[in-house]
């Protein structure tokens, strides 16, 4: 007997009694599932649906992502506690909300998310929690840039915007105004925040453009996991010479067609790297290294921050670390 579970879907095969077995084992968990679903909400609509900060404390603040997070609570300072939802290192991407998740999201008074399509399961999670709380999406106002048409000639929406720091001063405005209006006792302090993780943001760039500077312009070439490094390449002068994942979302594999045009792809453009975020599986490029002889670079910070003893515990400390990756290895 096997198990398949690609694509979410659970394939069995086998001799009829495992197969009963096995979906009577299936149908107990899914039914565990929703109790726990109806049991995390026990108690807690109340809370959920009073309006933000209205329950005389401090509003409770939850960022969807580590690094906005990070990037909340430079806004936020000591006036409020910013948690994520998403703990360190685990892919934004392919998310699926627990229980308790849900718990947490029904309990916040203000939700930060970033929008432009990335938090995929947040729709069907607000749906379930139900209540009410400030939402804050920290891309709004951007415009995306072009994403290549996927397999079926569609156009994805691009949402790893954070990966250029002039974006995250739209973040960070966002953030400020989203807080100020949750929380107006705090507005002269959010908006002081605000000022100054702006002004990191712009040296931040100017430290970035002074890196790359030492890459030649021919040079600039990224071939990336799936199409993350977009933002960033659009702002340094890099071009996206193809991406492992053809998606701007993990979830997908490449066919074997799409193995051989990126492998096409290094040999005509004489790409030097392939950079690979955190927690990715180099398996495939490292095939895609073997046939061209280019190098593999692991461990980007794209989609989290580090631990707090990491390379990267902070927003800004994963653009540096990745700039520093990226300038390295073209230089
Ligand atoms: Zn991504």
């Amino acid at each position: 007997m096997s198990i398949d579970l690609a694509g979410g879907t659970i394939y069995v095969k086998g001799r009829g009694g495992a197969h009963i077995a096995l979906l009577t084992l299936v149908s107990l968990w899914a039914l565990a599932w929703a109790l726990a679903w109806a049991l995390a909400f026990t108690g807690n609509s109340a809370v959920a649906k009073e309006p933000a900060g209205t329950s005389g404390n401090v509003p409770k603040a939850l960022a969807v992502e580590t690094f906005l997070a990070d990037i909340a609570r430079s806004v936020a300072g000591d006036r409020l506690v910013v948690e994520s939802l998403i703990p360190v290192g685990v892919d934004p991407h392919g998310f699926e909300p627990t229980p308790k998740d849900a718990k947490k999201v029904a309990a916040c008074d203000i939700l930060i998310v970033n929008g432009a399509g990335f938090e995929e399961f947040l729709n069907k999670l607000l749906a379930n929690v139900g209540g009410k709380r400030s939402v804050i999406v920290a891309a709004a106002g951007l415009a995306p840039r072009g994403a290549r048409p996927d397999e079926d000639g569609r156009h994805e929406t691009d949402p790893h915007f954070w990966l250029d720091p002039n974006h995250v001063i739209k973040y960070v405005q966002n953030i400020r105004d989203g807080l100020v209006s949750a929380d107006p006792g705090g507005a002269p302090g959010y908006a002081r925040n605000a000022e100054s993780y702006i002004a990191k943001l712009r040296a931040l760039d100017a430290w970035i453009r002074g890196q790359v500077v030492q890459v030649p312009e021919k040079d600039r070439l990224l071939v990336t996991n799936h199409e993350s490094l977009g933002y960033f390449a659009d702002r340094y002068g890099f071009t996206i010479v193809g991406t492992i994942v053809p998606s701007v979302s993990t979830g997908a594999s490449p066919s074997a067609k799409q193995l051989v045009a990126i492998i096409d792809a290094v040999k005509k453009t004489g790409a030097r790297a392939i950079f690979l975020e955190t927690g990715t599986n180099p398996k495939l490029a490292r095939q895609i290294a073997q046939e061209t002889g280019i190098k593999v670079v692991e461990g980007l910070y794209t989609h989290s921050v580090s631990g707090p003893g990491g390379d990267a515990p902070t927003y800004i400390d994963m653009i540096r670390f990745n700039t520093r990756a990226v300038v390295g290895a073209l230089r």
